[in-house]
């Protein structure tokens, strides 16, 4: 089930959005149960991006959730420019992301990307846990990433010709889980 609308990629899209389109946000089927008809069930309150240079940071930002009426759980999908369970915008991850797979020193790193060591080994080791089923599925979206190897050479190119963002879409709409 894709939590993220990729084509809202800023806050004041999703703003705009929310008010204009609401329907926009509401899932085609109940990720527990798979019946359609999800009924809209108010908003909750997301926090911000902790990045220094993210658009989002330290705002609450008004999040659709939906209740499905026969399994009764209740569900949320956010715009593409929040990222799921992270509390860091989609570029934070992806600089930090490509200067780990140039080997560079996580304490430079840290200081570019303002997120501690921790964070950013979980994001590498995230990555290389999943990095299967999303080479799989980008490959087939993108044919020139087959000129690629696998692991390093691979998320290289996809960062710097693609971005994690794009990628992460591309991924989510083929109904895999991100992060
Ligand atoms: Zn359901």
């Amino acid at each position: 089930m894709c939590r993220m609308i990729g084509s809202i990629r800023t806050l004041k899209q999703h703003l705009f959005t929310l008010k204009s389109n609401p329907c926009a946000y509401r899932p085609k089927r109940c990720p527990q149960c798979g019946h359609g008809g999800l009924w809209g069930h108010g908003m909750y309150q997301r926090k911000g991006d902790r990045s220094l240079v993210s658009e989002n940071r330290s705002v609450l930002i008004p999040i659709p959730r939906f209740r499905c009426p026969y399994c009764n759980t209740t569900c949320s999908r956010l715009p593409g420019c929040l990222s799921p369970r992270r509390w860091y915008p989609w570029d934070a991850q992806a600089i930090a992301l490509f200067l780990v797979l140039r080997g560079n020193q996580l304490a430079l790193i840290r200081k570019l990307v303002v997120a501690s060591g921790d964070t950013i080994r979980r994001w590498r080791a995230w990555l290389a846990e999943r990095t299967e089923t999303f080479e799989f599925h980008l490959r087939s979206a993108f044919s020139h990433l087959g000129r690629y190897g696998q692991g390093e050479a691979f998320w290289t190119a996809t960062l710097t010709t693609l971005g994690l963002f794009d990628a992460m879409a591309t991924v989510c709409h083929q109904g895999v889980s991100v992060p």
